[in-house]
C-alpha cells in the first residue's frame, strides 16, 4: 500500500516536470507516502480500543467542557490541510469520560479526509453514543489551506462549524453556558 503511494507520488512529482534524481528529491515520494499515511491514521483507529473503559461513575451533571483542543485535519476537496481548535462540552449521564479521551476521538476523525461540518457532527455523535451524555456540543473554528493557499486567496477567514445535541439543541440556557465559557 505505502509501495503503491510511494510510486503515486513519484509521478505527480514528475508531473510537475521535476527531476526525480536530484539529491533534494531522490526519497520525498516515500517520505510523502509515509506522512500522508500518518495524517490519514484515523481509518486504522478504532474509538472503542482508544476509549478503553476510561468511564468513571459521576453524580454530577454539571458541564465539563474541554476547550482550545488542537486540530489539523485534511479537507476532502483539495487535500490540503485544514488546522484550528476545537471546542467539547457534555453534561455528564452518571458517567465521566477520560479527558485526553476526548482530544483523541478528535484526532480519530481529523485524521482522515474531511469537510469540517462532518468532522464536528461525527466528534459530537460519537461521544454522545459512547458516554451516554444529556447533551454534547461541540464547535470547530478553523482555517482551511485550500482557501488561503489558492483560489479565493483569503488568509484571515475562520469556518466555524458547531453540532449541538440533546440538551445543548433543546435548552438555549445550555447553550449560552457553553458559548460564553469558550469564548
Ligand atoms: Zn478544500
Amino acid at each position: 500500500m505505502k509501495k503503491q503511494m510511494a510510486e503515486a507520488y513519484r509521478q505527480i512529482i514528475e508531473s510537475l516536470g521535476e527531476d526525480l534524481a536530484r539529491p533534494g528529491l531522490k526519497d520525498t515520494p516515500e517520505r510523502a507516502a509515509k506522512a500522508m499515511k500518518f495524517l490519514t491514521k484515523g481509518y486504522n483507529e478504532d474509538i472503542d480500543k482508544i476509549i478503553n473503559d476510561a468511564l468513571f461513575p459521576t453524580d454530577s451533571s454539571e458541564m465539563v467542557i474541554v476547550k482550545n483542543i488542537e486540530l489539523y485535519s485534511l479537507c476532502e476537496h483539495h487535500l490540503l490541510p485544514f488546522i484550528g481548535k476545537c471546542h467539547v462540552a457534555y453534561i455528564p449521564n452518571g458517567q465521566v469520560i477520560g479527558l485526553s479521551k476526548v482530544a483523541r476521538i478528535v484526532d480519530v476523525f481529523a485524521r482522515r479526509l474531511q469537510i469540517q461540518e462532518h468532522l464536528t457532527q461525527q466528534i459530537a455523535a460519537t461521544l454522545q453514543e459512547k458516554t451516554g451524555a444529556l447533551g454534547v456540543g461541540v464547535i470547530i473554528e478553523s482555517q482551511h489551506m485550500c482557501m488561503m493557499m489558492r483560489g479565493v486567496e483569503k488568509q484571515n477567514s475562520v469556518m466555524t462549524t458547531s453540532c449541538m445535541l440533546g440538551a445543548f439543541r433543546n435548552k438555549q440556557s445550555t447553550r449560552t453556558e457553553f458559548l460564553s465559557l469558550i469564548e
